[in-house]
């Protein structure tokens, strides 16, 4: 898999300002299998096979720090906004981590944070790399953390 770089993540559009295109309704966010993450960058990838060329596997990778998408597909790559683009918050949504993070409560949470954290920075000093469940881990933990601070940072409804 070719990892997006950061310059080419901050060249692509934010989720935010996506329209939706016609073909999102024929997919969903579990069609996009999580394909790795690198806590360095804070981007996740996620694949899925191509619709239009047999063997071509599509990866689009999240900005879980700042919410850029990009998608390595034809769509994308002749400008149109493409379905996997749509679905990939929602596949880092549904990821395991994620999960386990939502789950816990603040406290457990800055925890859970740390702990990996630690393990990142301890596997990287002694192999020169993280390992991925601690990895994946701790992106969740942040992303569920800066969820909770907007939540929190929102005026009350009236
Ligand atoms: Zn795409």
């Amino acid at each position: 898999m070719s990892a997006p770089t950061v310059a080419r993540l901050a060249a692509s559009t934010p989720a935010a300002s996506i329209a939706l295109p016609r073909s999102v309704i024929l997919h969903t966010a579990a069609e996009l299998t999580y394909a790795g993450c690198d806590d360095l960058t804070s981007i996740v990838h996620f694949a899925a096979p191509s619709q239009h060329a047999a063997g071509r596997v599509n990866t689009v990778s999240l900005d879980t720090a700042t919410g850029q998408i990009h998608c390595e597909c034809k769509g994308a790559e002749c400008g149109q906004v493409c379905w996997h683009r749509c679905y990939v918050v929602a596949a880092w949504q549904r990821h395991q981590a994620v999960a386990e993070a939502r789950a816990l409560t603040n406290a457990k949470l800055l925890k859970y944070g740390k702990k990996h954290a630690f393990f990142v920075a301890n596997y990287r000093a002694r192999v020169g790399r993280a390992g991925e469940y601690d990895a994946v881990r701790l992106l969740a933990a942040r992303w569920e953390y800066r969820q909770r601070r907007a939540l929190a940072a929102m005026p009350p409804a009236a």
